[in-house]
């Protein structure tokens, strides 16, 4: 079978090996706890579901138009006017089947063969992956355990060719929870504006902020960059509706007409998702800020748990749900790098994390605490005791 060069660019997931493992040993009736999954525990909040059952029941179940409907398209200017100020209109926004659609439209949109995008590292695993899919070349640009991951307008600036054409920007970070101050942000907006570059902005977990941490948003800097802003946001993370599949691109309408005839040539998202989605922005915040506090809580347990103990180090993560400890002190002879180290760490105490090369950045390992307190307490202890014996 002669399959397109373009999948043959793809990488096989590097998680394959933990997950398949964490499968093995559970058909064994091993008990495993799993820190590897990136989706809120909770449930989507009633008033969200109602509206989607009413939605069913009132048939609102035909096409709805490319870009999404227009209540939502409102809803979501209204939603950047609210937060912060900015004055964006109905054309400038499409609704798309999650963030990670909405990611793979504006790739498909933006990028000719060969132009270069650049890619903070660690990584969330998807973003490399759709550029090489269009044939775009994702161009790595480091960030540092000492800066607590945070990326640097400098480390930017340094990777920037006759060939770039964007940059990814992901605050708060999938997988290290970094969140970029606003000074910072300055800097980068400073750059991809000297250097004409586009800004993919991902802030997906925009309100997962900790520790008296704020998020800065691209929105922020419309009055000079909103020509280069491309801002990427979901439903998925803040209100609990991974499996709706509601995510949102707000950007120039040129780019935005482009995504919604791309999207009208393949797929829009769900019309009942779309009236849900319209609730959680519109409705009753208060599920979000119980669902945060209770994030804030299970981190603070995670990362003092961690940095507890001996030969691992947990930068603090400012946002997002996830920590990122350092485990490179553990390589020897026994375990080599993270995807040894997660396979034996499921092996000797059945606690399933994501390798750091999955991310690009070896010698870490990702630990989600969208996870149930008790299953962070059970996962610690367990993890400690492997560690110990180790
Ligand atoms: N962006 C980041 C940084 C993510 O971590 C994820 C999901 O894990 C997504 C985008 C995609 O979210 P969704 O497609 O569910 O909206």
């Amino acid at each position: 079978m002669r399959l397109a060069k373009r999948v043959g660019r793809l990488s096989p997931s590097p998680t394959m090996a933990v997950s398949e493992e964490a499968n093995r040993l559970r058909s064994e009736g091993r008990s495993v706890v799993d820190f590897s999954i990136g989706e809120p525990d909770f449930n989507t909040p009633d008033n969200i579901k109602g509206v989607g059952h009413r939605a069913i029941d009132d048939n609102f179940t035909r096409y709805t138009s490319a870009p999404g409907i227009k209540d939502l398209r409102e809803a979501v200017v209204e939603k950047y006017r609210r937060q912060y100020g900015v004055d964006y209109s109905v054309p400038e926004v499409v609704i798309s089947c999650g963030a990670k659609h909405t990611l793979f439209n504006l790739a498909f949109a933006l990028f000719e063969e060969g132009d270069e995008v650049l890619l903070p590292v660690p990584y969330w695993v998807t973003f490399p992956e759709q550029f090489k899919m269009v044939g775009a070349v994702p161009v790595e640009v480091m960030t540092r355990e000492e800066d607590d991951f945070v990326l640097k307008a400098s480390a930017l600036e340094a990777k920037v060719t006759s060939r770039t054409r964007a940059m990814v920007v992901n605050t708060p970070n999938n997988p290290t929870g970094a969140v970029i101050p606003a000074d910072e942000m300055d800097r980068i907006v400073d750059l991809a504006l000297d250097r004409d570059l586009m800004i993919i902005f991902d802030e997906c977990y925009e309100f997962f902020v900790f520790d008296g941490n704020r998020h800065t948003s691209l929105a922020q800097y419309a009055d000079r960059a909103k020509h280069v802003s491309l801002l990427v946001n979901t439903a998925s993370k803040t209100y609990a509706m991974t499996g709706w599949r509601i995510g949102y691109l707000v950007a120039p309408r040129e780019v935005a007409r482009s995504v919604s005839n791309v999207q009208s040539h393949s797929a829009n998202p769900a019309s009942v998702s779309q009236k849900a989605a319209l609730e959680s922005i519109l409705g009753n915040q208060d599920s979000v800020s119980q669902m945060i506090a209770e994030y804030e809580r299970r981190r603070r347990y995670v990362v003092g748990r961690l940095n507890g103990m001996p030969g691992l180090s947990c930068a603090n993560p400012g946002g997002a749900f996830y920590a990122f400890p350092n485990i490179s002190s553990y390589f020897g002879s026994e375990v080599r790098d993270s995807v040894e180290f997660s396979t034996w760490l499921l092996r000797q105490s059945g606690v399933a994390v994501v390798p750091g090369s999955a991310f690009g950045m070896e010698g870490h390992v990702r630990i989600s605490f969208a996870t149930s307190m008790e299953n962070l307490v059970t996962g610690m202890d367990r993890m400690e005791r492997a560690l110990d014996r180790m």
